[in-house]
């Protein structure tokens, strides 16, 4: 029982971090380059369905479609 103590330990703030980090956790964000405008690369998430347009080509830090909702 007590070598289970640590692993609960690490559970708990695995669980936490999840849950405080603001996120991205569900969203998969895809390229196409096909509708790349303005020299940014055009993003589109398949979790929820948003577009986005990156500057350097690197999916956003938040969820665009649950920002809208929310
Ligand atoms: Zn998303």
């Amino acid at each position: 029982m007590v070598l289970l103590a640590p692993i609960i330990i690490a559970l708990f703030f695995y669980i936490a971090w999840k849950m405080y980090s603001p996120g991205t956790r569900d969203c998969r964000w895809r390229m196409n380059r096909a509708l790349n405008r303005d020299g940014k690369t055009y993003l589109h998430c398949t979790h929820c369905g948003a577009e986005y347009l990156s500057e350097d080509g690197a999916p956003p830090k938040i969820c665009v479609g649950k920002a809208d909702a929310a």
